[in-house]
């Protein structure tokens, strides 16, 4: 038997299936559809799957299933398929949470703040490009116009890709997305979609909605929406900003002191959870900054527009877009997350580091309020700030070599990642791309 108000939730929107879904380890949603009769036994055992076919879940095909256990409080219509719900669900195996889950891995660390009765907030950032690939499979930017070198806010290009846009928000509003500004990114094709923050956990459900939503809602339309970290190398690539603050059982947000002395309004907390962010920069890349892609986002140098936006070391600074840190005021803003990272994996690992810093009470020195893209790399050592990490390769390497993500998210995640990511690497290490052959074919 279902609990009443989710059987008058699915009354009320004419529910017929329910999507089953959870995310593998890289944040990928994963379904299976249950027709409505079938979802109080997938909240009671679970919808199985074959782990073996799910990565990164560590299993074999000649082992027990991975049961997908549906939590019913997450339970919404999907706006965009008509007759659909959606519930998000926690893998168990022989009856027990399976550590290789990020959602899992994350409920873990929401609870260790929830020990000091505390939780995190996040407000997601999720960027994007609206693509369409042609006959011969070639891809292009859905509107041809959107040329400008310098294309951020502008009117045309925003006005010509309303059609996605409206739809897309008008899917999400009805689900809980407080949605407040739509823009146009600062690269040709790239827009953003602002929603006010929620809870971690239920901010990584709504991104991965987010993305199921999207991806959708642009194919319906004949479009794609690219979540890819740097699709063009001249232009800004797809950042997922997470803005951040800790709140106390009444809802304080206790990251912001308005005595702070910097000027910041942040809490002597909000510091040392900075520090820890800062203390595991080079670690914290390998789950913000997940694929061999991302890298040539998180770079040293311009854009068309005259500036990537995104992070290259590891600084703070007050309202400075230039530092892997910003701090708007009395909040965090960590600007290292690509759209392509896993959520889960990324507030799990924020919650960790953060926490890390409470406990050791670490200081992160003096904000750098200068615009680090127009310091030397000289004057970038000469104050102490180090290079984030400047591949997948040595993300994984600054992941293996930090223990603190081992102990608190569990080896069985994070040496399953690390094998998986280094895999990632080796293949892309193998290709043979365009650049080598035209640069070495007739160079001897
Ligand atoms: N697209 C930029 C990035 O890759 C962020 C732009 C912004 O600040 O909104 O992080
Ligand atoms: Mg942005």
């Amino acid at each position: 038997m279902l609990p009443s108000e989710t059987q008058h939730l699915i009354d009320q929107h004419g529910i017929r299936y329910v999507l089953a879904q959870f995310v593998d380890i890289h944040g990928s949603a994963k379904t299976k559809s249950v027709p409505v009769a079938g979802l109080a036994a997938v909240a009671e055992e679970g919808a199985g799957f074959a782990g073996f076919a799910i990565c990164g879940m560590g299993m074999e095909p000649h082992g027990p299933d991975f049961m997908a256990r549906g939590d019913l409080s997450t339970l919404i219509p999907v706006p965009w398929q008509a007759g659909y719900g959606r519930v998000v669900c926690i893998g168990h195996v022989n009856g027990k949470p399976h550590p290789y889950d990020s959602r899992y891995v994350l409920q873990r660390q929401v609870a260790r703040l929830g020990d000091r009765g505390w939780s995190l907030n996040t407000g997601l950032e999720p960027e994007f490009f609206l693509m369409r690939r042609d006959e011969v499979g070639k891809l292009s930017l859905v509107d041809g116009s959107d040329t400008l070198d310098k294309p951020c806010y502008d009117y045309k290009g925003l006005s010509r890709s309303r059609l996605f846009l409206e739809k897309l928000t008008e899917a999400l509003q009805p689900v809980g997305f407080d949605i407040y500004q739509i823009d146009h990114e600062d690269a040709n094709g790239q827009f953003e979609i602002n929603y006010t923050y929620s809870e971690a956990l239920e901010s990584a459900d709504r991104f991965t909605f987010f993305r199921m939503a999207a991806g959708e809602i642009a194919n319906e339309l004949g479009m794609i929406c690219s979540f890819m970290p740097k699709p063009d190398p001249k232009r800004a690539g797809n950042g997922m900003h997470f803005h951040l603050s800790l709140a106390s059982a009444t809802s304080r947000n206790l990251f912001h002191d308005d005595s702070d002395p910097r000027g910041m309004g942040l809490s002597r907390l909000a510091y040392h959870f900075l520090a820890g962010l800062l203390a595991h920069g080079p670690a914290l890349c390998a789950f913000a900054a997940p694929t061999v892609n991302s890298y040539k986002r998180l770079v040293v140098g311009r854009s068309l527009s005259g500036a990537t936006w995104a992070p290259a070391f590891i600084a703070y600074g007050a309202n400075n877009r230039s530092a892997m840190i910003r701090v708007p005021y009395g909040r965090l803003e960590f600007r290292l997350p690509d759209a392509g990272c896993n959520p889960y994996l990324v507030t799990a690992a924020i919650i960790a580091a953060g926490l890390d810093g409470i406990e050791r009470e670490l200081d992160p020195g003096a904000p750098c309020n200068e615009n680090l893209y127009n310091l030397s790399l000289e004057a970038i050592a000469a104050r102490g700030i180090e290079t984030l990490p400047q591949s997948l390769k040595e993300a994984c390497d600054a992941l293996d070599a930090d223990p603190l993500f081992r102990e608190m998210l569990g080896p069985e995640i994070v040496d399953e990642f690390i094998k998986l990511k280094r895999m990632e690497w080796v293949e892309y290490s193998r290709h043979v791309s365009d650049w080598e052959i035209q640069r070495y074919t007739e160079f001897f």
